[in-house]
């Protein structure tokens, strides 16, 4: 079932949303304008989300009769209903705990990977790996750093807006510049322009994303492609190097046909909608530091409010 577009655009129209919110210093005329560009915004927002919500109902009943899978809807609505338990609380744990309070890592080869021992959303953003939301009640005065997350490739500097590779939360390639500094071997194939065809013949308002004065999106295809081969990709531990927008990330990567003893591995697929979640994430944080630099926010635990 096709529902990439759909959760691209969600995806856009949030960012979107995020830097409208951070012009809230804008004052007369151009402050009508945003108002109509608020309300065309939460109109797109709401119409993708309702598309996407009827996209992962059609399939769990599709589950539910074509393949027999009993518990599907329920589990969907659980999910669901587990949100508005928690009542968007930034800071809700979310890594499913053992009897022991350890964390559940049973991984079924066949589900996603990104999701597995969460209660919800993707492993690698649970606040308990990804931090916690610079939003949460948590004291963050010490913990923000004002370096604000990357949405960027380590690699070549260009936003990752597909399917990658990460090594930790933050640190993230494009699947094709995860490369071996020895024989060039790469983890995946990049995204060819034949499907970059496809895809920008077949995307009618994605073409008009960046018609409002933003730059040109770059087209994404939508086709499927097998996660990167992270498996067979190691870093040397002595070329780490410290960066200001990724931290200590490392700059020699090895196929592990060159590997060598000093080489680490850890390099993670992540899927298109993980990525995505990420991107939002980023985002998030972003406008965070922006409202706290124009001093929108205030810091002290659990008083955020406008102005
Ligand atoms: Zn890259
Ligand atoms: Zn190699």
């Amino acid at each position: 079932m096709s529902h990439v577009r759909e959760a691209r655009m969600l995806c856009r129209k949030t960012v979107e949303l995020f830097t409208l919110l951070s012009h809230t210093q804008e004052t007369g005329a151009r402050r009508m304008g945003m108002t109509q560009e608020l309300l065309a915004l939460v109109t797109g927002l709401a119409h993708y989300l309702k598309i996407l919500i009827r996209i992962a109902l059609t399939g769990a009943l599709k589950l539910e009769r074509e393949q027999s899978a009993r518990d599907v809807i329920t589990f969907f609505l659980d999910k669901l209903h587990l949100l508005a338990v928690q009542g968007a609380n930034p800071s809700a744990k979310r890594l499913i705990k053992g009897s022991h309070s350890e964390s559940l890592n049973s991984i079924n080869p066949h589900a996603n990977l990104g999701t597995q021992g969460v209660t919800y959303g993707f492993r690698s953003l649970a606040p308990e790996n990804a931090g916690d939301s610079p939003f949460s009640q948590v004291d963050m005065a010490s913990k923000v750093s004002s370096n604000p997350p990357s949405d960027l490739c380590v690699r070549c500097g260009v936003t990752v807006e597909e399917d990658c590779v990460r090594l930790g939360t933050y640190q993230r390639w494009h699947s094709h510049c995860i490369q071996c500094a020895q024989c060039g071997k790469v983890a995946a194939a990049p995204v060819t322009k034949d499907q970059q065809q496809q895809q920008s013949s077949r995307s009618g308002d994605e073409r008009d994303a960046g018609a409002d004065g933003g730059a040109p999106r770059p087209k994404l295809s939508s086709a499927r492609r097998p996660p990167a081969n992270v498996g067979l990709y190691v870093y040397d531990s002595g070329s780490m190097k410290e960066t200001p927008s990724f931290g200590d990330v490392p700059t020699v990567i090895l196929c592990t046909e060159h590997a060598h003893p000093a080489c680490r591995g850890g390099f993670q697929p992540v899927q298109r909608l993980e990525q995505y979640a990420f991107l939002l994430n980023v985002a998030l944080r972003r406008l965070y530091l922006l409202l706290k630099q124009q001093g929108v926010v205030h810091l002290s635990p659990g008083s955020f409010t406008y102005l």
